[in-house]
């Protein structure tokens, strides 16, 4: 089958899964940007959403940096990943400006390319006009401008979005069983019951039964604050390359200005580390040189779940053991009409692995699970869901023969 067909037709083991009767209610496990997008969307969509998160408040793992930049991932060529996120970008920019114009807190960013093959993509790009021209521009020594990218506040986000959702905090769900509906046991073994369940939860979501054969891995990930009174020019847009920096935002009632961010995979550990800040202040100064040698005042770490294609994994949730009957004969070859379709387990999803582009991605994935559970069209090419199936690893395993 060729990419073509494929716009317009799903396989069998990535089938689009049963809607769900519109007012049942769905269970989100973890309140980051992932789990209460999704959960706005649902209750838009009319169903009835509980997020559980084991934190005091939502938001307070990857996703409670005091800012996030918007930063456009730039590829040469027509691969998912370039396209998943363009459009992703896209709509996390009208999401958000429609939620409340204030989270976006700096206008404007500029990406630098740290290598000549860099230029010549940047300049590569260009020439392929994907993007508008009021959307990106040829800047001074072969950067590109973004002038509507930039830089938003988590914290905003979090205070609007805990307005209008059903959060439940401090409660660590460890165990999940199905026998008809849904029951969530939380490590004081408390149950509650759910018809669905949508697993949020970075990179802990494959500590389920359920969710242990998935291929996410934590990346560490630590960022460093500086003080822009200290320093006798500021950068006025996001600036981009070898790492980023951010111009002076208030967090907390004083201004501060953020680089970051570090990279350490497989790294659970949250300690700050100096390694990681000197990390983050030499590609600081890279991009603006007044960073040398100013003082640093604070920093956070965090976990980033990835996937082994750096996509997110969104959609339904395959039973591994029933997948390798269904599809063992996939390394064959992928004679579609003659497979069944994809053997799920009922009523389960995730919405994971977002990686280190997760305020960027997170509108778009949680429109796709609603659209999907509630058998709307998707926002999406049928190839991009695809590309975005948690099965994907299953199965192109089976292809290999694996
Ligand atoms: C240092 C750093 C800098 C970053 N900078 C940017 C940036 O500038 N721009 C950008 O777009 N992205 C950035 N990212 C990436 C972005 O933060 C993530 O992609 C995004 O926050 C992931 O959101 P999430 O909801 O999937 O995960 P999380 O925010 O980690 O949320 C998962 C939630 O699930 C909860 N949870 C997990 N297991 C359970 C359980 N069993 N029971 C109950 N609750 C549970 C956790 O408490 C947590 O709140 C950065 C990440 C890091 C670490």
């Amino acid at each position: 089958m060729t990419d073509k067909d494929r716009t317009s037709q799903t396989r069998p083991w990535y089938r689009r899964p049963s809607p769900l009767t519109k007012g049942c209610h769905i269970a989100l496990i973890g309140g980051g940007i992932a789990g209460l997008c999704t959960a706005l969307a649902l209750q838009k969509a009319g169903y009835r959403v509980t997020v559980f998160d084991r934190e005091p408040h939502p938001m307070a793992q990857a996703s409670g940096n005091p800012v996030g930049i918007l930063d456009p991932y730039l590829v040469l060529g027509q691969g998912a990943d370039g396209a998943f996120y363009h459009q992703a970008l896209i709509h996390a920019l009208a999401f958000y400006a429609a939620l409340d114009p204030d989270i976006m807190v700096t206008q404007g960013l500029t990406k630098f390319p740290v290598s000549p093959p860099d230029k010549q993509k940047f300049q590569k790009i260009i020439a392929q006009e994907t993007w508008p021209q009021d959307f990106m521009r040829a800047a001074p020594e072969g950067r590109l401008d973004f002038p509507i990218c930039g830089a938003l506040s988590p914290p905003k986000i979090r205070d609007i979005l805990s307005d209008r959702l059903s959060i439940r905090c401090g409660i660590t769900i460890s165990q999940l069983d199905h026998d008809r509906h849904w029951t969530l046991t939380d490590s004081d073994q408390t149950q509650y019951e759910a018809d669905a369940i949508i697993i949020c939860g970075g990179p802990a979501s494959r500590h389920f039964v359920q969710t242990q054969h998935l291929p996410l891995e934590p990346v560490r990930g630590q960022i460093t604050y500086l003080d822009p009174e200290k320093m006798a020019d500021v950068p006025s847009q996001v600036l981009c390359g070898r790492g980023y920096l951010i111009p002076p935002v208030e967090v907390e009632d004083r201004m501060i200005m953020i680089t970051g961010a570090s990279f350490d995979r497989k790294e659970i550990s949250l300690d700050i580390r100096d390694s990681d800040h000197q990390e983050n202040m030499a590609n600081a100064a890279s991009l603006w040189p007044l960073v040398e040698g100013q003082t640093i005042i604070g920093g956070r770490c965090a976990l980033r779940a990835y996937s082994p294609d750096h996509l997110p994994l969104c959609g339904p949730l395959p039973d591994a053991g029933q997948y390798q009957t269904a599809y063992n004969q996939l390394k064959h070859g992928p004679r579609h009409q003659e497979f069944d379709p994809a053997p799920y387990q009922p009523g389960l999803y995730m919405v994971s692995g977002l990686g280190a582009r997760g305020f960027m991605s997170a509108p778009l994935l949680g429109d796709m699970m609603s659209s999907l559970i509630s058998g709307a069209p998707l926002p999406l090419s049928t190839p991009l869901y695809e590309s975005l199936h948690p099965a994907r690893f299953l199965i192109r395993n089976l292809i290999r023969g694996l």
